[in-house]
């Protein structure tokens, strides 16, 4: 694990095989100098327990940089559980994980992520209490993270047309939003309300369809939407969308979604930083979600002091784009060590 090119230090990472149930899962914690561990439970097919722990390593310490930068009180960790075919995710596996986290006694606190879902987090909750994101810690009805994530990204692309194109309202202003799920479809309806025209597309024709006429967009295809001639282009979709091969053929001047890991590599935020790219670092503007669960575990917040914490997102995205102007550095670079700052300083 040591000679692992994603392992940064990390304070703990605990290996765990349930033979009853089948579980095989990794929990890595990252960094618990701002708080206890923070980070989804992902559920996946992997290769090999080597792809696994690769996976735990890089994605426990992109939840230390996200916690650190939202302002939160959290470290950083993440938890992947290996499944298998013989083993299906069931009550007793999903038990098991309970334990396991249970077991690090609030190093690491679990939530949903790939693979998993809320009713899963209720079973894992009867073993532990160290999980968020659980519809009965929410502060307003359903505990849905998505509009959070929305307003934030959308507060997010203002400040950068502000910075990038110099102008304060939307008119008129192009956006290509692709993936129109949970975080896609708010983003168009607040974009749409501000008088922004947008260039919409996603795998399901159906949504498609009907982003466009809600909000009068204009329907991309899949693997067209990231090429669009737009003000602002937001990957609300997957990862790693940005890459030798894509970062040549975008157009827009403005990069800024919510989607997890938008780069493939560290050297894609130096390729769109030499192209006149605007890079929104992914972890900073889509953390409306974390701040909104973060907040509920920890108690004591109100719909009200979330939206305003969620409000603050575009000053610290417009201090990165300054400071990356004036060093003539990438975003990206000048977002992670700022990260590493407030996490050695705390
Ligand atoms: P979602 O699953 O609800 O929506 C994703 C959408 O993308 C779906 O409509 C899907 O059909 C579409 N899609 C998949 N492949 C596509 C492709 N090749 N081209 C176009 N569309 C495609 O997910 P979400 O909750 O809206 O999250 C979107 C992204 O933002 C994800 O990367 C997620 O990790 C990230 N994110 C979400 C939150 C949150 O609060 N939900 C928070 C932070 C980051």
């Amino acid at each position: 694990m040591f000679d692992n090119p994603a392992f940064d230090a990390h304070e703990r990472v605990v290996f765990a095989e349930d033979e009853e149930s089948g579980l095989r899962a990794i929990v890595a914690v990252h960094s618990t100098r701002r708080g206890p561990g923070a980070g989804g439970c992902r559920f996946w097919h992997y290769r090999s327990s080597a792809e696994a722990l690769t996976d735990a390593l890089r994605l426990s310490r992109g939840m230390s940089y996200k916690n650190a930068m939202a302002g939160l009180p959290l470290g950083g960790g993440k938890a992947v559980v290996m499944m298998d075919a013989r083993h299906p995710k069931s009550p007793r596996l999903l038990e098991a994980f309970g334990r396991l986290v249970d077991s690090m006694e609030g190093r690491y606190i679990t939530a949903e992520d790939v693979g998993a879902t809320v009713s899963d987090m209720e079973v894992v909750a009867t073993q532990t209490p160290y999980v968020s994101g659980l519809p009965r810690t929410a502060v307003d009805a359903d505990g849905n993270p998505a509009p959070k994530t929305a307003l934030g990204v959308y507060l997010g692309i203002k400040a950068a047309v502000q910075f990038q194109l110099g102008r304060s309202d939307m008119r008129g202003v192009t956006v290509a939003v692709q993936g129109l799920g949970g975080v896609g479809y708010e983003l168009c309806g607040l974009l749409a309300a501000d008088g922004a025209s947008l260039r919409v597309a996603d795998i399901r024709p159906g949504t498609v369809q009907r982003v466009c006429k809600e909000f009068d967009a204009l329907a991309s295809l899949p693997n067209e939407i990231l090429f669009e001639h737009v003000d602002v282009l937001s990957p609300c979709a997957l990862g790693a969308v940005f890459d030798g091969n894509t970062i040549p053929r975008v157009q827009a001047s403005i990069i800024a979604g919510a989607a997890n890991n938008q780069l493939a590599t560290a050297e894609d935020g130096a390729r769109l930083h030499a192209a006149g790219v605007l890079y929104a670092p992914d972890y900073v503007i889509n953390a409306g979600g974390i701040i909104s669960v973060g907040r509920e575990y920890l108690g004591g917040a109100s719909a009200a002091s979330i939206e305003a914490e969620i409000r603050r997102i575009p000053e610290r995205l417009t201090e990165i784009f300054a400071r990356s102007r004036a060093e003539n550095r990438p975003t990206s670079d000048i977002a992670d060590e700022l990260a590493r700052r407030l996490i050695t300083n705390a």
